[in-house]
């Protein structure tokens, strides 16, 4: 009888609605939405930087090179993106980055905690209302993402995850005034969340496919614009540890150039992409190395 009641209980907790996060998503959203009747310029800009700064943090941040590990850079670079992408108020890395090497290894079947096949506006944001019992699970945690839980910076961060938007939101508001916090806070964040959440859902149903991978996953330039390049999503199921997502001119990967630019300043390397083999005909990823230095005779 026990049992029948623990495992009641069990279930009730597995599809219970996650309070404070729906109360969270509410305030932010409603927040935005009066942020648009005050505006200003440098609300604006700021907002606008932000988001930018925000999205950088996420995709070259917590998606390619925490998750995919598809760089290296120095530690003191990694924790510096991964702080900008703590401002996009995305939970914690640890969690994230477990929810999305979930997601790679169970893509568009069971097991996966966001797929459109489960309903479009449950892989959009219904998963985050209500969680699967499997993300919950702290085993999980420590099965999909050892690398990071034995870093104390990341155990912290995933811990006190929104501090550092707390405390952008006092500096805003103690620098520039309580328009331009409304905008660089609320609305900024609440947009980045859509566009993350766009390549859970839009990018799984709408857009073309370059590799015909197991799963949905579409390039969508569109999410590939709001997200500074993570729309390019059939591309990245094919090779997920590729940095580069954008594989052609035209499909455009700020992201991608962010993690050049770190490369010609010397402090990316190891840089895995994908390259279009024209011998075989297919495209493969390549693992850059530091060259070695050239010795030449009698110098
Ligand atoms: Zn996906
Ligand atoms: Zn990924």
């Amino acid at each position: 009888m026990r049992k029948m009641q623990t495992d009641k209980i069990a279930t009730e907790q597995e599809n219970s609605v996650n309070w404070p996060t729906a109360a969270f998503l509410i305030l932010f959203h409603v927040a935005s939405v009066a942020a648009l009747f005050f505006w200003s310029w440098p609300a604006v800009i700021t907002a606008a930087v932000l988001f930018g700064v925000g999205s950088m943090g996420i995709g070259m941040g917590w998606h390619r090179l925490l998750t995919h590990r598809g760089y290296k850079v120095p530690k003191v670079v990694e924790y510096f993106l991964v702080f900008c992408g703590a401002l996009a108020l995305e939970g914690g890395p640890i969690q994230w980055a477990t929810t999305h090497r979930i997601h790679h290894a169970h893509t568009d079947e069971k097991g996966d905690p966001h797929t459109p096949r489960d309903g479009r506006w449950w892989s959009h944001v219904g998963w985050i209302l209500v969680p699967p019992a499997e993300l919950l699970d702290q085993t999980r945690l420590e099965r999909y993402a050892p690398d990071l839980i034995s870093q104390r910076f990341y155990r912290l961060l995933n811990r006190f995850y929104y501090v550092p938007l707390i405390m952008l939101a006092v500096g805003l508001l103690a620098f520039g005034g309580w328009r331009v916090m409304l905008w660089g806070t609320f609305l900024r964040v609440t947009l980045g969340l859509h566009a993350t959440w766009l390549v859970n859902s839009a990018t799984h149903m709408w857009g073309k496919r370059r590799f015909s991978t197991r799963d949905d996953s579409r390039n969508n330039w569109w999410v590939a614009l709001l997200t500074f390049g993570e729309g390019w999503h059939n591309n990245h199921h094919a090779h997920p540890t590729s940095a580069r997502h954008g594989l052609k001119w035209y499909e455009i990967d700020f992201n991608w150039w962010g993690i050049r630019l770190l490369q010609f300043m010397g402090l990316a390397r190891r840089i895995k992409r994908v390259r279009f083999n024209r011998a075989s005909t297919a495209w493969q990823l390549v693992t850059g190395r530091v060259k070695s230095r050239r010795s030449y005779e009698g110098a």
